[in-house]
């Protein structure tokens, strides 16, 4: 998932003449006071915290400043936030305006019924997941129609603008719709847009590219910063890998498995630290090439849990010897194993000559793997 922070969100805003509050990125106290001498941010203006976790306004990440001094304190105290998790390293100055009225526009891509979504809202400015859903006026949208005038009025009508606001409100939309195709948006979302005067202003931006679309634009590649080392070695070589925060690795096939096994070792007391899902595969290069992943992330144990359906069950069971003995012995874990279907009892006999607890039944084996964990520590 490619999920931009609100200024390069804004940046796109921009290129689609979309209007939005005059501003600039900076990443120091000094950079701060600069830009608002340089006249780039005119005063009095709003410092925000550039991360990817929204309500920052009620987490204390959204200040307000009268001068370039007020300003360079709070993008200092901004900077040294952590804020949910997620360490501040830039910061967003840029014009307070005087706001009216809070609105809520989104164009997301609905799955279920395979059509783009325009939401709007009136109540605006607050997380739209607290919004009643009678506030709310979805409009699924034609994908080569675009969005027609009817549709916005539509909004128009449900944000309660008319006139001047409305054809503002009109040029909002056209340039989010353009937006949405030119850069093959999954979701994009302003909230609040902002009534300042006879116009509407996007004053938050969040921005989610379409992840199978990334390819196409390798300028915010760059911006793929949730993902850990491994996670982006993994993804490299199309390998569904994640890393939590727990010791037990897992290697499962299918996400529906993979998910279910977590769920088993969470409840069982073991803590998954790191699961990988092979899919659909038994081609041993891959099975090695996954487990070497799994010995690279250092768990205390490891759970293999597969089921073969269309992947053979002695397959993967001698991708994964041939893959035992290129880990050193040092970096070497308790492994435990439980595979179940095609060509089942091939499996296990060559998993058992290899050395490795090879289970038949569920709770068992997740047992085993819990206690291989505790006793290495
Ligand atoms: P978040 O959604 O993370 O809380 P927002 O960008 O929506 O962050 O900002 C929170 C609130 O701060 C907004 O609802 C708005 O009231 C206020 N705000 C944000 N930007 C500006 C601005 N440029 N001028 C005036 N008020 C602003
Ligand atoms: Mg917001």
């Amino acid at each position: 998932m490619v999920k931009l922070s609100e200024w390069r969100g804004k940046e796109i805003f921009r290129a689609y003449r979309l209007p939005v509050p005059r501003g600039t990125v900076v990443r120091s106290p000094e950079e701060a006071v600069q830009a608002v001498r340089s006249g780039a941010v005119p005063l009095p203006c709003v410092v925000k915290a550039q991360v990817l976790a929204g309500g920052r306004g009620k987490g204390g990440a959204v200040r307000f400043a009268a001068t370039a001094e007020e300003a360079a304190e709070a993008a200092r105290a901004i900077l040294d936030l952590t804020f949910q998790g997620e360490k501040v390293r830039e910061v967003l100055l840029e014009e307070r305006l005087a706001i009216e009225k809070e609105l809520y526009v989104s164009l997301t891509l609905d799955r279920s019924r395979r059509l783009p979504l325009l939401m709007t809202s009136a109540a605006g400015g607050m997380e739209i997941e607290s919004v009643a859903d009678e506030a709310i006026v979805r409009q699924w949208v034609h994908p080569f129609a675009g969005l027609t005038s009817y549709e916005k009025r539509a909004a128009a009508k449900s944000l309660g603008l008319s006139g001047a606001l409305a054809r503002s409100l009109d040029a909002v939309l056209d340039g989010l719709w353009s937006a949405f195709v030119g850069e093959d948006i999954e979701l994009v979302e302003i909230n609040p847009l902002a009534v300042v005067g006879n116009a509407v202003i996007a004053l938050d931006a969040k921005v989610i590219i379409e992840d199978d679309a990334a390819f196409r634009h390798p300028q915010y590649a760059e911006v793929r910063d949730d993902r850990t080392e491994l996670e982006e070695f993994a993804r490299e070589r199309e390998i569904a890998f994640v890393q939590l925060d727990g010791n037990i690795g897992v290697i499962a096939n299918g996400a529906g498995l993979t998910m279910a096994t977590l769920d088993v070792l969470q409840q069982s007391g073991g803590r998954p630290g790191v699961f990988l899902d092979l899919g659909g595969t038994d081609d041993p290069k891959k099975v090695t090439e996954a487990f070497l992943l799994m010995a690279r992330a250092k768990p205390a144990a490891v759970f293999l849990n597969i089921f073969g359906g269309v992947t053979r069950c002695d397959t993967v069971a001698n991708g994964l010897v041939a893959a035992m003995h290129q880990v050193p012995d040092a970096e070497r874990f308790p492994l435990v194993a439980r595979i179940r279907g095609n060509n089942e009892a091939e499996g296990i006999e060559i998993l058992r000559k290899a050395g490795v607890t090879s289970l038949r039944d569920l709770k068992e084996s997740v047992e085993a793997v819990v206690a291989a964990a505790r006793g290495a520590g």
